[in-house]
């Protein structure tokens, strides 16, 4: 049992080490100190939150756990084992009495409204799905570093106020760097950083690794992603779990996949920033814009049945015979009725050192020059270096379609739909951006990471996006549901675990 490299001195010695204080982690800390285990949160950042407290704070729930695995099994498309799927759709089926419990500590409940009245496609099972948001209270003035958020600022509120009630240490600014591991391979504990410092702490019990995914991470997006670039919204995952994961043993699932839109980066910050249309789309809200590539040709749907996650994909499209990418970036174009119709987009940021508000009426941002516009079609062209001849004619097409209530072209919902007419004209540059990725090291049901051969690595376990379950679709909601079903039983298995020692 003696851990590898020169004798290893320990720092601090707790049960359970979880690497990662947001949804994941947070859920795990709590679970694992209700089952009785001294736990330590290591959090990177000088706070807590990760891109949690940046969600929409919706979690998809089941009224009927079969339902909901036959939802899921065509989500995943095979990437993921049944077993593991039927532990998560269990989970969707008890979930809400669970929120309930942690919300009564911050004086809230699970809205009784329920969002969408089904899952976010057609999937068989899909009728059984929904999802909760917490009732409004006072969340937003308790994280001055993250000011002006939504329902995520809420949820983790929650979870904040359950770690905070039960007492449970968190370190800030304090990454973890590497496992400390047995000559077997057994995870006896972590080194991490902490004031300019290394320190080892030994987890007699187990390390749970819940510290996000790689979408800040360069080197890892060109392995994986076929877009190039695509922008992250968080700066703090830069994928050292998964390195920490693959070091030990792990295997990998779904590096490919990642929950991401369409939307806006500009020098000013080095985050990228999303767009506003998302949610259930049976709003049926007006999108003011098309999008076209560097032609002037249409080329998407821009209104998916879940705009903030697959809305990244057609600009994926490498074409061969430029040899390059030719809807990145593309251009959001729309009208002076579309401008008056509220902001374009929202700056949502977990990091102390910036913060935006976009203007109301998008004036701000035409004069900072992140919108660009003119006139007429032609001269709006011109600035985006876009053939005139090519933009005026996807122009015509498209108003044809908004007359006629029908895109024949890409079948946009026809009630999201406006034309573009009323100048001045406006152009926005947009970007791919990862929102979130969903792969990482591959977990059983006991959100135990395994190797390649499926064989658990002793005492590593591993909770939310980090470990996605979602290998192929995303369900919305889904990934924050993964972070409390898989948190939960993470933080519960690695407490009943047998100390090292
Ligand atoms: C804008 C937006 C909206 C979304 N809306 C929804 C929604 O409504 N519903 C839904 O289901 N999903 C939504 N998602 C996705 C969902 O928020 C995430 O999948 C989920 O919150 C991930 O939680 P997590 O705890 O795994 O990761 P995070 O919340 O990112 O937490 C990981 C933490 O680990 C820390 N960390 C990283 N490396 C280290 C290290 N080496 N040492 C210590 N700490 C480290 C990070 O700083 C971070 O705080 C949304 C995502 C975004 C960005």
């Amino acid at each position: 049992m003696n851990p590898t490299g020169p004798l290893c001195t320990w720092d601090r010695e707790v049960d359970i080490v979880i690497v990662g204080y947001g949804f994941a982690g947070g859920v795990a800390g709590i679970s694992a100190h209700d089952s009785g285990a001294r736990v330590l949160l290591l959090e990177k950042m000088p706070h807590p939150g990760g891109i949690s407290i940046l969600s929409g704070g919706g979690v998809a729930f089941a009224r009927n756990a079969e339902s909901a695995l036959q939802y899921l099994k065509r989500t995943c498309n095979g990437t993921t084992p049944d077993e593991v799927l039927r532990t998560v759709a269990n989970g969707m089926v008890e979930i809400i009495d669970w929120i309930r419990e942690l919300a009564r500590v911050s004086g809230t409940e699970p809205s009784q409204s329920e969002l969408r009245g089904h899952g976010t496609y057609p999937f068989r099972g899909t009728n059984d799905i929904d999802s909760i948001k917490l009732k409004d209270f006072p969340a937003y003035d308790s994280f001055p570093w993250a000011k002006g958020l939504r329902g995520g600022a809420r949820l983790f509120k929650m979870i904040y106020d359950n770690v905070a009630l039960r007492k449970i240490e968190v370190l800030f600014s304090t990454p973890a760097k590497r496992l400390i591991t047995s000559a077997e391979g057994e995870v006896l504990g972590l080194a991490a950083e902490n004031g300019g410092r290394e320190i080892r702490v030994k987890a007699r019990k187990a390390v749970i690794l819940a510290c996000g995914g790689f979408e800040n991470n360069e080197a890892m997006k060109l392995q994986y992603f076929q877009a190039q670039p695509v922008y992250p919204v968080y700066l703090g995952n830069t994928g050292d779990g998964i390195q920490m994961a693959q070091k030990a043993g792990a295997a990998l699932w779904h590096m490919w996949h990642f929950h991401g839109a369409y939307g806006f980066k500009y020098p000013d910050f080095p985050f990228a920033i999303r767009h506003v249309w998302a949610g259930p789309r049976k709003d049926e809200r007006k999108m003011v814009w098309i999008a076209v590539d560097r032609f002037g040709h249409r080329f998407m749907n821009e209104y998916h049945p879940a705009p903030q996650d697959t809305g990244a994909r057609p600009l994926e499209f490498y074409d061969p015979d430029i040899q390059d990418f030719p809807r990145i970036p593309c251009y959001l174009i729309f009208d002076e009725q579309g401008r008056n119709l509220g902001p374009v987009a929202m700056v949502i940021v977990n990091d102390a050192r910036y913060h935006y508000l976009w203007s109301e009426d998008n004036k701000t941002e035409i004069e900072k020059g992140w919108i660009v516009k003119a006139d007429s079609i032609k001269e709006l062209a011109e600035q985006i270096k876009v053939t005139p001849d090519n933009l005026e004619a996807t122009i015509d097409r498209w108003n044809n379609h908004c007359t006629a209530g029908e895109d024949n072209d890409f079948h946009r919902p026809s009630k999201t739909m406006m034309p573009i007419i009323e100048p001045p004209f406006y152009a926005m540059e947009a970007w791919p951006i990862v929102s979130n990725t969903q792969g990482g090291p591959v977990h059983n049901p006991e959100q135990r990471v395994v190797d390649a051969m499926g064989t658990p690595i002793p005492r590593l376990y591993a909770a939310g996006e980090i470990t996605s379950i979602f290998g192929h679709l995303y369900l919305e909601a889904g990934n924050i549901t993964e972070c409390f079903v898989g948190g939960r039983i993470a933080g519960k298995n690695a407490a009943a675990e047998k100390p090292w020692e």
